[in-house]
This record gives structure tokens, C-alpha cells and sequence, in this order.
């Protein structure tokens, strides 16, 4: 079978290597990109720990990936015990595809038996999806900066802004909102635009719609992994273990993809539940303790100690945050 991977991000580089300890031979594809970091989005923050370390593990050793760990996180103002990982995602990404040839010229698909749309926010190959998208505008900085910084999480209107430290006096930095224009931000630590060296700086997007809401999985000889089809979750956007979950089911699946939509929907069914909670908090108002439940499953799984009465001023703060950037309108 001749399979073609487009998009050498998180998933379609795990991907590659567990194709490869099958047997399976792909051609790998993306598009050129000018950053320095080499990607479409670097990201750093992941976590459980242990869920990075035993998917890494599979082929590389973990640790060597491994920027910083953190028992804690700020969120706006309140430290939340942590089970947190900066990693080194774009050597991760370069190391998985080994020596292979990233091609960056357009492919014809009728070359191919099975092609995988692993291009992300893009979702380049499998098109239109089954309901409406949330694509958050992100700014983001990496910045070197001789002071000790946390990471911390600040809520603003319909997003947030991060501080990630990763390592040797380098911080990742950025804003992702769904309400707000993102290409104007600047960190709002005082000062640190100047008092830092600004290494990188890039405007990206990323899929907050779930996988509920953005099938097709499979169609035709196209099928879909990680954010191309949605996994991401939607209220915290992380995705870069879920974008490698999804490679693992992809390959559990490929000699029959059938129940391979099924088995997504299922394993990442509190993503739905999450877009859900997102939907209300477009309109203005309080997720259902529904929703609020299936955001604690998630930070629970992500390895982040939460209360229901955190995540409910967590919330209550969106929403201020929100009527105070309308009223800031006029
Ligand atoms: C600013 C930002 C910060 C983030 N921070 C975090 C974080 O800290 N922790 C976390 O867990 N998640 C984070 N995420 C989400 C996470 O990065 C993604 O969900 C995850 O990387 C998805 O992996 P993927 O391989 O499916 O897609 P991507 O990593 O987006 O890779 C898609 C690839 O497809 C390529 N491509 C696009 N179009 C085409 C085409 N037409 N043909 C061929 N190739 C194409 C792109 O260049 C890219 O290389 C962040 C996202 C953003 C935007």
C-alpha cells in the first residue's frame, strides 16, 4: 500500500514511526515554513507526565525531550498542583522523523492508496466538516529573559494568556482568544518586551471544536489524525498528547478503518462535552454541570488537581472578562 502522511507536525511525525515499526513505508509532506523554530507551531506545555514518557518511549528517550517539569500552575492568582512537562517539541518532531525526506512540493493523491490528512488546524485533504469550527487566533513569543518566571495561565475575555518557562532562561509566551484580535499582543508582564531578547515570534491557529464536531474522519482513501480531526480539547486547547493517542489508534485501526470514527467519538467523548461548555460561554453564560463535570475529567486526566469550585470562578472570571472587553468596546 502506498501511503502518503501531510503534515509533519506532532501527529503525522509519531505517526510516521509507528508506521514504520509495522513495516509500512510513507511519504511524508508539509508545506514550507519560515520560522526559525522549523514549525507550523511549536508549543511546549505537556502533560500527565507519564502519559508524554510512555508515548515517547515507544521510540525515543523521554527525558531527553524533557525542558522542565512543574508540580503547580498559576492560574489567575491560584496555584493548581500539577502534573506538568515543558518539552522540546520541535527536536521531538525532527527526532521522530528520524533521516526521512519531509517533501515540501504539492503530490498528486492518485499516487496513493491511503493518504493521511495530519495537517492540523488546516485540515487540508479532508475538507468541510460536520458542524461549526472554533479556530482560536494565537500570538506567541519565545523570549530570553534573565528573571525567574512561573507558569501561569492569565484568563482574558475569551482565552488566555500564557507564560511557559522552557529551559536556559527561555520562555514560551503567548495569547489565544476567540473574541479578541490576538496579532497586537504583547505579554502583560511589565516590561519583558524589553528587558527580553525576542528569538521567535509567530500568529498561528488552533481547532477548538472537538472531534464531535469535526467529521468526517474518513473519506474515501483520506483519513484524519489529531487536531486535522479535532483532537484538541477545547476549553484548555492542549493537543499535542492526543495528537499522538490518535496516531496510536490510527495504526490500531488501519487495516479497517470502520470503527476507527466510533472509537475517536468514544475515547475522547468528554471533548464533546467540553465544546458543549464552550458553545454557553460564547453566548455569555455558565457551562452545565454537565460540562463543568467533563472539564474536570479532562484536568484530571491532564494531571491538574482542580476543584468544581476553582473551575466554577475559573469560569465566572471568563465571563467577566468578557462583559468588561464589550463594555471596553463601547
Ligand atoms: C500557539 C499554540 C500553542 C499551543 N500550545 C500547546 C501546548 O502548550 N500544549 C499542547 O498540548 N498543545 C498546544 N497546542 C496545540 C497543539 O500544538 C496541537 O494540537 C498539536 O500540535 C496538533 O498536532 P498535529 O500534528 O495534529 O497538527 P500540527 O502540529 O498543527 O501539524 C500540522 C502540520 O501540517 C502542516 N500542513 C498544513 N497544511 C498543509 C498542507 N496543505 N500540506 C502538507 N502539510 C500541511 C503544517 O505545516 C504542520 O506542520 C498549541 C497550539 C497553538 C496554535
Amino acid at each position: 500500500m502506498k501511503v502518503a502522511i501531510a503534515g509533519a507536525g506532532m501527529s503525522g511525525a509519531y505517526l510516521y514511526r509507528l508506521l514504520d515499526e509495522e513495516g509500512i513505508q510513507a511519504d511524508v509532506y508539509d508545506v514550507k515554513r519560515r520560522n526559525p523554530c522549523g514549525l507550523h507551531s511549536c508549543a511546549w506545555g505537556a502533560t500527565p507526565t507519564s502519559e508524554v514518557r510512555k508515548l515517547v518511549s515507544r521510540f525515543l528517550e523521554p527525558t531527553a525531550y524533557e525542558l522542565q517539569q512543574f508540580d503547580s500552575i498559576n492560574i489567575e492568582g491560584l496555584d493548581i498542583p500539577a502534573d506538568l512537562l515543558t518539552i522540546d517539541k520541535p527536536r521531538l518532531i525532527n527526532d521522530l522523523l528520524c533521516d526521512t525526506e519531509v517533501h515540501t512540493q504539492p503530490f498528486d493523491p492518485n499516487d496513493y492508496d491511503r493518504i493521511v490528512d495530519a495537517t492540523g488546524e488546516a485540515r487540508a485533504f479532508l475538507g468541510p466538516t460536520s458542524g461549526p469550527q472554533f479556530l482560536a487566533p494565537c500570538r506567541q513569543y519565545r523570549i530570553k529573559l534573565d528573571e525567574d518566571l512561573g507558569m501561569s495561565i492569565k484568563i482574558s475575555s475569551l482565552g488566555y494568556e500564557w507564560c511557559f518557562p522552557i529551559g536556559n532562561n527561555e520562555y514560551h509566551m503567548g495569547f489565544g482568544n476567540l473574541k479578541t484580535d490576538t496579532t497586537e499582543f504583547r505579554p502583560s508582564t511589565t516590561g519583558v518586551m524589553e528587558r527580553g531578547k525576542i528569538l521567535c515570534r509567530c500568529n498561528s491557529k488552533v481547532r477548538l471544536s472537538s472531534p464531535h464536531a469535526t467529521q468526517p474522519f474518513v473519506s474515501g482513501n483520506i483519513v484524519g489524525v489529531g487536531e486535522s480531526i479535532g483532537a484538541v480539547a477545547p476549553l484548555a486547547a492542549d493537543g499535542i498528547v492526543y495528537a499522538m493517542q490518535t496516531a496510536e489508534m490510527l495504526v490500531d485501526h488501519w487495516d479497517n478503518l470502520e470503527q476507527y470514527p466510533t472509537d475517536i467519538l468514544k475515547r475522547y467523548d468528554w471533548m464533546g462535552k467540553e465544546r458543549q461548555g464552550l458553545n454557553r460561554l460564547f453566548a455569555g453564560k455558565m457551562p452545565s454541570i454537565r460540562e463543568l463535570r467533563a472539564f474536570l475529567h479532562h484536568t484530571r486526566i491532564a494531571g491538574l488537581s482542580l476543584s468544581l469550585k476553582q473551575a466554577m470562578f475559573f469560569f465566572r472570571r471568563i465571563l467577566d472578562s468578557q462583559t468588561e472587553a464589550e463594555k471596553s468596546l463601547g
